[in-house]
């Protein structure tokens, strides 16, 4: 079922787009089906899961960290940890910094902005992201990689209200780009799009899909 799954869905996904399966709460077998298709990007969102998947599964898997980052827990996955997507504030940045030069590494991150209607999805507004960029703090974080943005729509059956809250990451991004990133061609991803909204994402500009339940079944 799973590489069914992953194998109809990648039919689908323009060659631009980046598909992370996100493997949260799934079991390893499920996991190491989808890397015999070929799939080598997971996503999770608990730390403690993430450590142990990637202590036990094969170590050519890039892991990318889709949830809410405490900040105390930077240092269990600052090791291995591919993709950071959820920077939601700018202590948690400089922690991911700080944890990043103590493995002597770069940690690529992605800013999450909050686009959507309800009050519990995290990230940064445009103007405090603006901040960040502009203060002379950010200028000295050397051990981190702003690659983009990350962002998730209101869970709605309103097509367009998904349409638009996309549309605004999108911009978001452009802007940011030309301002802060111009000569840094690595801040090139927007991250957006799950299960239920990704074709809708795609429309609206993103080049990286984070999809779980219509790979691996619902959770529970
Ligand atoms: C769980 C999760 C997903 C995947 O959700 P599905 O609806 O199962 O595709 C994507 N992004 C984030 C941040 C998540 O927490």
């Amino acid at each position: 079922m799973i590489s069914e799954n992953l194998s109809k869905i990648k039919a689908n996904l323009p060659s631009d787009v980046t598909l992370v399966a996100v493997s949260k709460t799934k079991p390893n077998d499920a996991i190491l089906e989808a890397y015999e298709t070929g799939q080598r990007i997971f996503g999770e969102n608990r730390v403690q899961e993430l450590v142990d998947k990637h202590e036990s599964l094969p170590k050519d898997i890039e892991w990318h960290m889709i949830g809410h980052l405490q900040t105390k827990k930077v240092k269990y996955i600052a090791p291995f940890i591919s993709l950071i997507h959820g920077v939601d504030s700018f202590k948690l940045l400089k922690e991911i910094n700080k944890r990043a030069k103590n493995e002597e590494r770069s940690i690529d991150v992605l800013i999450q902005f909050h686009i959507a209607q309800e009050e519990s999805k995290f990230g940064f507004d445009f103007d405090e992201a603006k901040e960040m960029f502009e203060s002379g703090d950010f200028s000295e974080l050397e051990n981190v990689n702003i690659r983009g943005v990350m962002g998730m729509a209101t869970f709605t059956d309103n097509k367009e209200k998904v349409e638009d809250e996309f549309r605004t990451l999108n911009n978001y991004f452009l802007v940011f780009q030309s301002h802060f990133f111009k000569f840094n061609d690595s801040f090139s991803i927007i991250s957006m799009g799950m299960s239920g909204d990704y074709e809708i994402a795609i429309e609206e500009g993103s080049n990286m899909v984070r999809i779980g339940s219509t790979i691996f079944g619902e959770r529970n």
